[in-house]
């Protein structure tokens, strides 16, 4: 191999290793050579082929054709119109040995990243309009001083209230969020007894059961092996939230009186799985999978009038995550629906 040749090869050796699609192609277009990511992004077969049958756009065309003859490098964006949606920065440039270089910048994720936090942010400026509408418009009318009746005023003023209650919520729920996306990352380390855990978020939520005339039952099937208290490794706050949070769901979409079961169980290698089982009107199948993503709500209007922020679950499995479980839902139309956590078990030699 003469010295340029082995450089040659180095340099096609080390375009392998970008994520970003490289190609060569003479001045006429006919593609010389391509990395590994420009076949990925366009197919094999490439060399040989017309560069303006792969990319198949007015714009680069007449951008390739600007480049020939010049030492500039041009840029311009570019979306395949066939393929599964991408988007790429394109750079083109010709080389002083007459070949045209083509870089492709792969923006597909960032442009994802910015549109989901794009949307995240719209869903939290609407989330909060309603009710700040809704206050604005009471104040508006109590200002008037046309509300003479009392009880009206009163009533104004307990809508107010609640309207003002759930935006304390949402922000709530918002900082419980962001703070567990952030140390998601981080296993937590403390020594959390489960089984004590869960008879004070039963005790701290019986009330608003008993409101609907309905019971919670916590139903703990021992481990064979032993008879100490079941304990994770874990964050006692977090994951007192993850059942407080499917607790109060359980609680907001299972019918009056009826009962709401919690099962524990050890399951094989060192897990435990807690069932949490309320019967209900249960949950399409094809709502399961999104039930856990920000703001997603199977029917929004029962689930703001009953004080949701669609936020409960998306908390839920961040905390999960963060524990290296895992969460599952199972639902029965008409009948009822079960949301099983599996968290890693402390055996009772390790703890
Ligand atoms: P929300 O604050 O609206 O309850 P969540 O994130 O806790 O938000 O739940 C998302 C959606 O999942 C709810 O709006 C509801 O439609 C559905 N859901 C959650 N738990 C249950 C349940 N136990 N039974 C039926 N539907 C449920």
């Amino acid at each position: 191999m003469t010295e340029f040749n082995a450089e040659q090869h180095q340099i096609s050796q080390i375009s392998g290793m970008f994520d970003d699609g490289l190609i060569m192609a003479k001045r006429d277009g006919v593609i010389l050579s391509t990395n590994a990511a420009a076949t990925r992004y366009f197919g094999k077969n490439l060399i040989g082929r017309s560069i303006f049958d792969v990319i198949e756009d007015a714009e680069f065309t007449t951008l390739f054709a600007a480049t020939i003859g010049t030492a500039e490098t041009v840029e311009m964006r570019y979306e395949p119109s066939h393929a599964v949606r991408r988007e790429f920065r394109v750079r083109i440039k010709q080389l002083d040995d007459g070949s045209v270089a083509l870089l492709f910048l792969d923006m597909t994720l960032q442009r994802n990243l910015e549109k989901v936090r794009r949307d995240f942010v719209a869903n939290v400026s609407h989330e909060l309009r309603s009710p700040l509408t809704s206050v604005v418009g009471f104040i508006e009318t109590l200002l008037t001083d046309e509300v003479a009746d009392r009880a009206m005023r009163t009533r104004f003023l307990e809508i107010m209230n609640e309207e003002a209650k759930r935006m304390t919520r949402l922000i709530d729920d918002l900082l419980s969020l962001s703070q567990v996306e952030v140390e998601e990352h981080i296993v937590p380390d403390q020594t959390v007894n489960l089984s004590e855990l869960l008879c004070a978020v039963k005790d701290s939520l019986a009330g608003r059961a008993t409101a609907k005339g309905m019971r919670i039952i916590i139903e703990q099937h021992s481990p064979a092996d032993n008879s100490e208290p079941l304990s994770i490794l874990g964050n006692h706050d977090e994951i007192t939230e993850v059942f407080v949070n499917l607790l109060e769901n359980a609680i907001k979409y299972g019918f009056d009186a009826s009962d709401i079961v919690l099962c524990v169980r050890v399951v094989p290698t060192q897990q435990v799985q807690i069932d949490v089982t309320n019967q209900g009107d249960g949950i399409e199948n094809h709502h399961l999978a999104r039930l856990t993503e920000r703001f997603y709500r199977v029917d929004k209007a029962r689930s703001r009038q009953i004080g949701g922020t669609g936020l409960g679950l998306a908390i839920v499995k961040h905390i999960i995550n963060r524990h290296r479980g895992s969460l599952n839902v199972t639902s029965t139309l008409g009948e009822s629906t079960t949301f099983s956590v599996i968290l890693p078990r402390l055996s009772p030699e390790t703890g």
